[in-house]
């Protein structure tokens, strides 16, 4: 038999963000030609304007959108697509949704549905792993047929601790880590309901809690001509709540023996399962001993790190093998070369309890494309919504050695700034940064359990030359102001000069309630104040949006958004806000200048979104203007009705300047000024 046993020519991609750019790209380059799906909320989206063409699947909620088996069959009949790639997440692991995609004559990219059905459930993928050979983790004595019983928490033979987890799970969710005895018949209740809910399905696992354990997991593709290959394994042990953080390829920490087990053993349960395409089969590995944990039927978010130490297109791989193409190289010719570590990009907030972040990203930075490879859906502008999964990019680097690819994704996050919006950049550039990671010391329940790893996810002590760049910015600010420049304060490569003698220009900033005063020279780029200094800061080199800085003689990479009242400016992934309670922020000022609207610098209008007369909220948009390559929306100081629009699109505007006045409703005023 040979290739073309289903052979197609458009592809859909059930998904949306980062993982249908990723698919679209590799099933682009094999010829096909691509639809998205999108819900009302991503019409705009980057995976929407990257396919060849686009159908809506429904509203924003993913029950009516991406999670419609209905809405995406039709999205694939009015597209005329002849196969679908479900991505990760969404229906990618439904069995009803694979096999309803091959009843309705379509290709599905990903194992058959009886397949997903089986492995699907961690208690009858448990039973597949048994039959296969494979280890798995002792199960409790109270897990009659896989099935716990919360009214019988009577003699547990494997001890506690234990770990609870719904058999039809997946993200985590349903688990609970039970220490004594006590404890347990809540844990079980409770993770009854939460499975109930998530899945449709409360049965629960009662498995022993491997302390301390490494998750490892192993990269499996199969053809439907009987070839089982693996592709080496991926150790994705920094995890938070059981979720993954940062994977890597191939796993530190374990011996040659254990990554034959592995590879083995995971290759032996796909043959068991009559597995096709690509799959994984994930393992905790604890005092050099190996356990089974589950089989996840799809493409891996974490799939990058194994496709840049392999050279390999997974996603073209299963385009292959999903097309009835037999696997076009065998065992032995699959290498591992170097190393690769993946960071995953969450819009969350890692020091306030990980909690999910929704907003607009005003400014994205990605590192340079020879630094690390981006995979992505985030761009300047992009408005990210709860309504989804918070993964909004991973950033892969590799490099010859481990600490090469270290070495590299730290510099790569040192060049990523996301500003305007939460994410945990920051936090994954100073985990990837510390010691704990470097000695490949961090186990799965490190995050969440050791003492070290509630440090880390403490938030750090804002970096000692951040408020004197911020200073110094603020003072090129006005010194350009001053000498009537109307370009931005980098606008010149060779520092600046002011007509006149010059004067040390001052400065105020508040950060975390605590106002400081600094002096900054315009000539030397001297920087003292009360919260610190002497330090002598110099520009290098200007980018698009970012400033390489000479701080004290250390380069220093930032990018800095200075706005009405505040000035971010990033470090290391850190995105550090200060404010400004100065002159510059007009609008907080009390007295008739706070019925003034004002440019909080030189710059072009952009927009005028209102006329006289129109009511307006305290914060409404009244209109923007591009100052410093940024956009700058100017603001409704107060609740009240515009009594004049004093510009139009185009104008230029010298800092100070009035653009709208607002006459504030009865009362407002006070209430406004500080
Ligand atoms: P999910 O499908 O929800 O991702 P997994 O079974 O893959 O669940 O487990 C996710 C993570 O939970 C693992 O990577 C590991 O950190 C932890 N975990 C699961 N089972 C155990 C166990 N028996 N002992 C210790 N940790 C476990």
């Amino acid at each position: 038999m040979t290739a073309t046993a289903h052979p197609f020519d458009t592809l859909l991609v059930a998904n949306r963000g980062e993982i249908a750019r990723r698919v679209i790209r590799s099933a682009r380059e094999a010829g096909l030609a691509t639809v998205a799906v999108y819900s009302d909320d991503d019409r705009e989206a980057l995976h929407v304007r990257e396919a060849d063409s686009a159908v809506r699947l429904g509203p924003a909620p993913a029950a009516q959108s991406y999670l419609s088996i209905e809405a995406v069959l039709h999205a694939a009949r009015v597209s005329g697509a002849e196969a679908i790639h479900p991505g990760y997440g969404f229906l990618s692991e439904r069995a009803d949704f694979a096999a309803a995609v091959g009843e309705a004559g379509l290709v599905f990219v990903g194992p058959p549905a009886e397949v997903v059905a089986v492995m699907g459930r961690k208690d009858h993928a448990r039973a597949v792993a048994e039959r296969a050979g494979v280890p798995v983790v002792p199960r409790s004595e109270l897990a009659a047929d896989g099935v716990a019983d919360p009214r019988q928490p009577a003699d547990n033979a494997v001890g506690f601790p234990v770990i609870v987890k719904a058999a039809a799970g997946g993200g985590g969710k349903g688990m609970r880590i039970v220490r004594a005895e006590p404890e347990l018949r809540a844990a079980l209740e409770s993770a009854r309901r939460e499975a109930a809910a998530a899945f449709g399905d409360d049965t629960l696992l009662i498995e022993r809690y491997l302390e301390n354990g490494r998750h490892v997991e192993v990269q499996v593709l199969a053809d439907c001509h009987g070839s089982v290959v693996h592709l080496f394994e991926r150790d994705c042990s920094v995890q938070r709540r059981h979720q993954k953080v940062i994977e890597e390829a191939p796993a530190p920490t374990i011996s040659e023996a254990v990554r034959r087990q592995l590879t083995s053993a995971a290759v032996a349960l796909a043959r068991e399962v009559g597995y096709r395409n690509a799959g994984t089969v994930e393992f905790l590995v604890a005092n050099g001993e190996v356990f089974f944990l589950e089989m996840n039927t799809r493409l891996q978010v974490e799939h990058p790190v194994t496709e840049l130490v392999t050279g390999l297109d997974l996603v073209r791989l299963q385009l292959l093998v999903a097309a009835g193409d037999p696997l076009p190289f065998g065992q032995d010719d699959v290498l591992v070369t170097g190393h690769a570590i993946e960071a995953r990009v969450y819009a969350e907030d890692p020091y306030s309890g990980f909690l999910p972040q929704a907003g607009r990203a005003t400014i994205v930075r990605w590192p340079r494309p020879e630094r690390a490879r981006v995979d992505g859906a985030l761009e300047s502008g992009s408005k990210v919504t709860t309504a989804y999964d918070p993964l909004v990019a991973k950033i892969i680097a590799g490099g010859p050695t481990r600490e090469a690819a270290r070495r590299n994704l730290v510099a790569a996050l040192d060049e990523t700034a996301v500003v305007g919006l939460t994410t945990n950049v920051g936090f994954l550039r100073s985990l990837l940064a510390s010691s704990a990671y470097q000695r490949a010391e961090i186990h799965t329940s490190w995050l969440d359990a050791d003492p070290a790893g509630a440090r880390a996810c403490e938030m750090p002590e804002i970096p000692r030359v951040c408020e004197p760049i911020a200073a110094w910015v603020l003072a090129r600010v006005t010194a350009r102001v001053e000498t009537a420049a109307r370009h931005s304060p980098f606008g010149t490569a060779d520092g600046w000069r002011l007509a006149g003698p010059a004067a040390r220009i001052p400065v105020e900033l508040r950060y975390a309630g605590t106002t400081s005063s600094w002096q900054v020279d315009p000539v030397t780029g001297e920087v003292r104040g009360s919260g610190g200094g002497p330090l002598r800061i110099g520009l290098v080199e200007r980018g698009e949006d970012r400033v390489r800085l000479d701080v004290d003689g250390v380069v220093v990479e930032t990018t800095i958004v200075v706005d009405a009242h505040q000035v971010t400016v990033t470090l290391q992934g850190q995105p550090w806000v200060l404010e400004r309670p100065d002159a510059f922020a007009p609008s907080k000022s009390p007295g008739t200048a706070s019925r003034d609207v004002v440019a909080p610098m030189p710059g072009t209008v952009l927009s005028i979104d209102v006329v006289p007369g129109d009511r307006v909220a305290t914060g409404q948009v009244l209109g923007v203007l591009e100052a410093m390559k940024m956009e700058l929306a100017l603001k409704a100081p107060h609740n009240g009705t515009v009594e004049r629009a004093g510009a139009v699109p185009g104008d230029q505007l010298a800092l100070g300047d009035v653009v709208f006045t607002v006459e504030p409703d009865e009362g407002t005023l006070e209430q406004a000024a500080p």
